[in-house]
């Protein structure tokens, strides 16, 4: 696997394996990887001939600081993660190099209606940061596939409107959700939550299974109070449990006349943040549902 720090080093690279007509894919990250970002490299490895990774802790994305200097940073095992797993290049800049001084920028889609739902009110300026950070990734690696996971429901629609608008031609793959045994959404946060509350952890897939369950047979909001009630029996503090289009990211109040349909859900299980969702009726030209 090589690993390059400097655009202009995985540049100077890409651009001979793009000339020999190799199809890139590309997955970013912030590292700290488990096995739901590995079988996103495994995706990106059945479709590309050149698999890039990234890991880039995007100050920009964390609107709490001290959740950006938590952040786990398992470098030396991410890199043999990602070297035993299929991934061709790595690439691992500095803030410098992705945020050169004097470069604007800016991102001119726009994205207000997706990004003003859901995670947007309680993280100011996160999306806002990651799709900078995703736009200038696209730039420098400039792949044929980006494979982002579902886990992310909000993210991923929000790349893909951005790429919509701006014509970038990369193809924007979604894997689904990568669950633990018990149906926990993987996610580097999970090593934080209290053992002793671990056992309830798995409640949001519970409730979301529950959503499904009930779908076109119980009305929107009876829906939304079940699961909800579901969630807080278990002393969660819930966020926001909601059923949204899943283009237009807004909440629903009929079945009806949506070509896809998710449940969304955030909530505090003790000092950790947990966000899950599950597509219940899923577009038919769409991407796997987990
Ligand atoms: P992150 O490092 O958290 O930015 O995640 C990098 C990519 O991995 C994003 O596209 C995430 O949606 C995806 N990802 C994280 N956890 C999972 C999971 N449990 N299943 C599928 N994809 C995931």
């Amino acid at each position: 696997m090589h690993v390059f720090t400097t655009v202009s080093q995985i540049q100077s690279f890409l651009d001979h394996a793009r000339s020999q007509h190799n199809y890139i894919s590309f997955v970013p990250t912030l590292g700290a990887l488990h096995q739901g970002h590995l079988q996103l490299m495994e995706h990106a490895r059945a479709i590309g001939d050149i698999v890039v990774a990234s890991i880039f802790v995007n100050p920009t994305q964390f609107n709490d600081p001290s959740d950006l200097e938590k952040y786990p940073r398992p470098l030396r095992s991410d890199i043999h993660k990602l070297s035993t797993n299929g991934v061709d290049v790595l690439f691992l800049p500095m803030d410098e190099e992705v945020y050169p001084p004097g470069l604007d920028l800016k991102v001119s889609a726009d994205l207000t209606g997706l990004t003003d739902v859901m995670e947007g009110p309680s993280r100011p300026g996160h999306f806002e940061g990651v799709v900078t950070v995703v736009k200038r990734l696209l730039d420098i690696v400039q792949p044929d596939a980006l494979i982002m996971g579902q886990k992310d429901y909000q993210q991923q629609a929000i790349i893909a409107e951005m790429i919509r608008q701006l014509a970038i031609p990369t193809k924007l793959i979604r894997h689904e959700i990568v669950r633990d045994k018990d149906g926990l959404a993987l996610s580097s946060r999970n090593a934080r939550i209290d053992p002793a509350l671990r056992p309830v952890a798995n409640t949001l897939y519970k409730a979301l299974l529950q959503a499904k369950e009930l779908y076109l047979t119980s009305d929107i909001g009876d829906v939304i109070d079940i699961c909800s009630g579901m969630i807080l029996d278990q002393g969660f503090k819930l966020e926001y449990f909601t059923i949204i289009d899943g283009t237009t990211l807004q909440p629903i109040h009929h079945w009806e006349h949506h070509d896809s349909i998710v449940v969304c859900v955030a909530a505090w299980l003790g000092e950790v943040r947990l966000i899950d969702n599950k597509i219940i009726y899923p577009n038919k030209s769409s991407i796997p549902e987990s």
